[in-house]
C-alpha cells in the first residue's frame, strides 16, 4: 500500500495591487518500490525542497517519478533535481531528450507502480492531470486525488468563481465535469493550492450541481 506524504501546502492570495502571491503543493508518494514527487514548486524552492526530502534520508537521484499536474511554472520548477526519473508533464512522458504523449493517461489511467495511477483531467489547461493513490487510513483503503488546481483549494467548492476564473475558458464546462468525476471518486483531495481535505457527500452534491450542461 502507498503512503502519501504533503511536503509543502500550496496557497494563493490577490494582492492588492493585482498580481498574485501562489506556490502548488508538493506531494511525495512512496509506493510499492517506487517514490514519487508530484509537482515541483517554484525555480526558487530548490534548497527548502532538498531539504525536506534530506530529512526524510531521500536523495533526488532515488526518485524514480516526477509527475507534474501540468506545466505552469509553479508546477515545474524543480523538475531538474530528479535526472534519474521519468517525467510526466502532463500528458507528456520525457526520459531525457525522449518525450512522447502516452494514451493511456487519456484512457483510464497510466499506472505508475501498484495503487498510484496518472489520469487526464483537463479543464484548468488542456493537459492537466490528476493522480490517484490507494492508500491506507484508519484500517480502511482510501482513495487520495492529488488533483492539481483541477481543485484550486476546499474554498473553490462553495465559491467556484476560484477555479473558474483561472480555467481555460473553452474547458470550463470540461473542467466542471471532471472535478465531479474526481470528488466522486475521491475519499480525501490535495488541492494544488490549498491543504489536504476530507470530501463529503454534501460536496459531492454541490459539485454536481455545478457542472455545466
Ligand atoms: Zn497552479
Amino acid at each position: 500500500m502507498c503512503e502519501v506524504v504533503v511536503l509543502f501546502d500550496g496557497y494563493s492570495k490577490n494582492l492588492d495591487d493585482g498580481r498574485m502571491d501562489a506556490n502548488c503543493t508538493c506531494t511525495l508518494i512512496k509506493g510499492p518500490g517506487k517514490l514519487i514527487i508530484v509537482d515541483t514548486m517554484t525555480a526558487w524552492d530548490r534548497d527548502k525542497l532538498i531539504e525536506v526530502l534530506t530529512q526524510r534520508k531521500i536523495q533526488p537521484w532515488d526518485i524514480d517519478y516526477v509527475v507534474c499536474t501540468h506545466s505552469h511554472s509553479d508546477h515545474i520548477g524543480n523538475n531538474n533535481l530528479f535526472t534519474n526519473a521519468e517525467h510526466i508533464v502532463g500528458l507528456t512522458v520525457q526520459r531525457g531528450t525522449i518525450f512522447y504523449e502516452d494514451p493511456r493517461i487519456s484512457n483510464g489511467g497510466y499506472e505508475l507502480c501498484p495503487g498510484v495511477k496518472v489520469t487526464a483531467t483537463p479543464g484548468h489547461t488542456r493537459e492537466d492531470v490528476t493522480v490517484l493513490v490507494k492508500t491506507m487510513k484508519d484500517e480502511e483503503v482510501k482513495l487520495l486525488a492529488i488533483t492539481g488546481d483541477l481543485f484550486e483549494k476546499e474554498e473553490d467548492i462553495l465559491t467556484p468563481s476560484i477555479w473558474k476564473s483561472l480555467s481555460t475558458p473553452e474547458l470550463l464546462k470540461t473542467q466542471s465535469v471532471m472535478r465531479s468525476h474526481i470528488i466522486n471518486l475521491a475519499d480525501f483531495i490535495i488541492p494544488g493550492h490549498g491543504p489536504m481535505f476530507h470530501v463529503t457527500d454534501i460536496m459531492r452534491g454541490i459539485v454536481k450541481s455545478q457542472v455545466i450542461q
